[in-house]
């Protein structure tokens, strides 16, 4: 998708400092960070959020996740407690109509749920 931003990270038109990156997925800061600690955990595959998530490709979900607490024990959270987020929809608050899940971490974050 030519002007979806995460598509041109992942096209390298847009630059982003790469943590991890494998044939499904590849992670980097978020730009805006929310927390000390603030990855974004991005499908290769341009897909526009969870609801759109074929049954078939629930099992990314999963590598997302085993990614994700990699990268938590990399930035030494993996103790202290992290927060895993994927926003769907307006009403959840995604922006970025492309498939991506926030690892939040390195400080007591708030009680609420929404
Ligand atoms: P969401 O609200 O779940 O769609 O989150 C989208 C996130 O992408 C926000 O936290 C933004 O700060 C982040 N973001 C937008 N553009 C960039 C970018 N070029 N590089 C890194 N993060 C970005
Ligand atoms: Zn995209």
């Amino acid at each position: 998708m030519a002007d979806c931003v995460f598509c041109q990270i992942i096209a390298g038109k847009i630059p982003a400092r790469l943590l991890y990156q494998d044939d499904e997925v590849i992670a980097f800061p978020d730009i805006n960070p929310a927390a000390p600690i603030h990855l974004l955990i991005v499908t290769k595959r341009h897909i526009p959020s969870l609801a759109h998530l074929s049954e078939d490709e629930t099992p990314l979900v999963g590598h997302m996740i085993k990614i994700a607490n990699q990268l938590a024990r990399e930035e030494g959270i993996a103790d202290s407690g992290y927060r895993l987020v994927i926003n769907t929809g307006k009403d959840g608050g995604q922006v970025v109509p492309h498939l991506h899940m926030h690892l939040l971490g390195s400080r007591r974050l708030a009680d609420e749920m929404g």
